[in-house]
């Protein structure tokens, strides 16, 4: 189902213009209109999904199947050092379209894409505490 507000679903129905790389029945991937690097590229459903994990395995499979290839396209492309796979879930966690998608982010040394990446430490027990709750959740 698209929804008529989102500006993803208009895309992957041609209302809207964007420059694509990849589309089939389930997938669209096209360049990032702002790009963090050139070559930036987003893949996402054509099925109107908000969060990851709002998606059924075989509407998370239909898109990710197309990330190896995507990202060795893209690498080979831009000849880019490194990627990076990014995916947003949430305003808090830096969603900014509500639509699911995946980035692939070309990465070069001295770039001026930085992660705040603070590492913590688990007290005793905590993270086995942590993994069965996860585990009951599956
Ligand atoms: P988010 O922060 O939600 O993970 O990332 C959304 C991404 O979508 C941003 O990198 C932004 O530049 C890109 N974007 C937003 N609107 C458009 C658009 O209309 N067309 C394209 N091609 N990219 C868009
Ligand atoms: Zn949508």
């Amino acid at each position: 189902m698209a929804d008529s507000e989102c500006i993803f679903c208009k895309i992957a129905a041609g209302e809207i213009r964007a420059v694509k790389v990849l589309e089939d029945d389930a997938c669209v991937a096209f360049m990032d209109i702002a790009p963090l690097a050139e070559g930036h590229v987003l893949v996402t459903p054509k099925t109107h999904a908000v969060t990851l994990d709002e998606l059924t395995a075989d509407q998370a499979e239909a898109m990710l199947k197309h990330l190896p290839a995507l990202t060795r396209a893209v690498r080979a492309a831009t000849g880019c050092e490194g990627v990076n796979i990014l995916q947003n879930n949430g305003r808090v966690a830096h969603q900014v379209v509500m639509h699911v998608h995946f980035h692939i982010i070309p990465r070069n040394s001295g770039d001026k894409f930085h992660f705040n990446w603070p590492a913590g430490k688990y007290p005793p027990a905590r993270a086995e505490q942590l993994a069965e709750a996860i585990r009951n959740a599956l």
